[in-house]
């Protein structure tokens, strides 16, 4: 493997084609992901002393709920968040189930953020309880990233009672990894220079996009670890992987230029529900005017409009369809967005007698409002903006 130039006596991963990861003008990231511990379970326990010390699930009672985040406690009996409700109340029958509480831990998460922003502008919230911050040059004047991280989790404790980890490294992913090493309550720095060699042994599973299928096809090709993938060529792994394998050889060597988007634009915006009993087509009106409107309120039409709308389908057997349609227009209300969400449910094709367990629906591709366009009244209607996301992402 080629060696790193010195810079100032650290050494510098290397990008490829044998440059270092640090231009003559940026000095080398220093990059915080910050996770807070069982997020939702946290702030349950910390809002009501009776669940303290004990197994506590966040989930909705019923047959098809899956749980959105469990407490320490809970995980000692195997359960962890996304597994069915049913099956974590199998593996601890005294555990206690708490209904999810959106708007408290959305408070939660704003009072963290505001923590952020004391330290630096450049946050990039994954999730209502993660977040990458970018604190090359921080608002404090600390002289390392470690003394900010340790100084967020600090704050964090201090005003919200609440326990954070957190990982510091030169690149996203890096301190993402390290966030989870210490986990709960720890924090993990990866040092520029430490970064080969804290890769070498971890398993490739542990990469950004290395899911089961594509660990399995790597250990197909005799690569467990990010060292025996730092071995392999980038012919090879384009090769095998595509594109996908030229990011595979830049992650084995620390390679990841990504740079932290705060506030980042929004994509989509949906919502979805899962029935207690199976419906067929015709019933899915109902349900699906009410996620509309639920979509609609959180929806900040005051400087980009979504263009398409899209409604998501999954049969009793597990199927999935989705389906899109981009209206000349771009809907303007509620009504007219819930009537062009039912209008898709005509264009599924499957036969009468199928029934469905999961409908969503949501709207897509944001495009920059024409000024002309804006009209003061309707601003004010549309700015409750509740981040509807958070609704499906695990709090834990
Ligand atoms: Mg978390």
């Amino acid at each position: 493997m080629p060696s790193a130039p010195r810079n100032g006596g650290r050494h510098v991963p290397i990008a490829r084609g044998g440059t270092a990861m640090t231009t003559p003008t940026s000095p080398l990231r220093k990059i915080v992901h910050v996770d807070m511990d069982a997020f939702y379970a946290s702030v349950e326990q910390r809002d009501d002393p009776a669940l303290r010390d004990r197994p506590v699930v966040v989930a909705w009672r019923g047959r098809r709920s899956v749980v959105c985040a469990a407490s320490y406690e809970a995980r000692r009996f195997g359960i962890h968040s996304a597994m069915p409700a049913a099956r974590a109340e199998r593996l601890c029958p005294h555990a206690v189930f708490v209904p999810p509480d959106f708007t408290r831990y959305r408070a939660v998460s704003a009072e963290v953020r505001g923590i952020f922003a004391r330290y630096t502008d450049l946050i990039e919230p994954l999730s209502l309880d993660e977040a990458y911050l970018d604190v090359t040059a921080n608002k404090r004047g600390l002289a390392t990233a470690t003394q900010v991280a340790r100084a967020i989790r600090a704050d964090i404790r201090a005003e919200t009672g609440l326990n954070a980890s957190a990982g510091v490294a030169p690149a996203k992913y890096l301190a993402k990894i390290a966030s989870d090493w210490r986990k709960p309550n720890g924090l993990f720095v990866i040092q520029p220079h430490e970064v080969l060699d804290f890769l070498a042994p971890l398993p490739v599973g542990k990469l950004p996009g290395v899911g089961r299928a594509t660990c399995g096809a790597l250990e197909a090709l005799g690569i467990h670890t990010v060292g025996d993938l730092r071995q392999r060529p980038l012919a090879e792994l384009a090769a095998r992987f595509g594109k996908f394998g030229a990011r595979l050889h830049d992650l084995a060597r620390g390679v990841d230029t990504r740079s932290v988007q705060p506030r980042q634009l929004r994509k989509s915006l949906s919502a979805e529900t899962t029935f207690e009993q199976d419906r067929t087509l015709d019933e899915l009106a109902a349900p699906l005017d009410e996620l509309a409107a639920r979509v609609w309120r959180s929806l900040d039409r005051s400087r980009r409009e979504p263009r398409t709308v899209v409604v998501k389908l999954k049969t009793s057997d597990f199927q999935l369809l989705t389906r899109s349609h981009t209206p000349p227009r771009p809907p303007s209300s509620a009504a007219e967005f819930a009537a062009l969400s039912r209008g898709l449910l005509a264009r599924v094709d499957l036969p009468p007698t199928t029934r469905y367990r999961l409908v969503g629906t949501g709207l897509s591709n944001f495009q920059v409002r024409e000024q002309a366009e804006r009209q003061p009244g309707l601003f004010a209607e549309a700015h409750d903006a509740a981040d509807e996301s958070d609704a499906t992402a695990s709090g834990d």
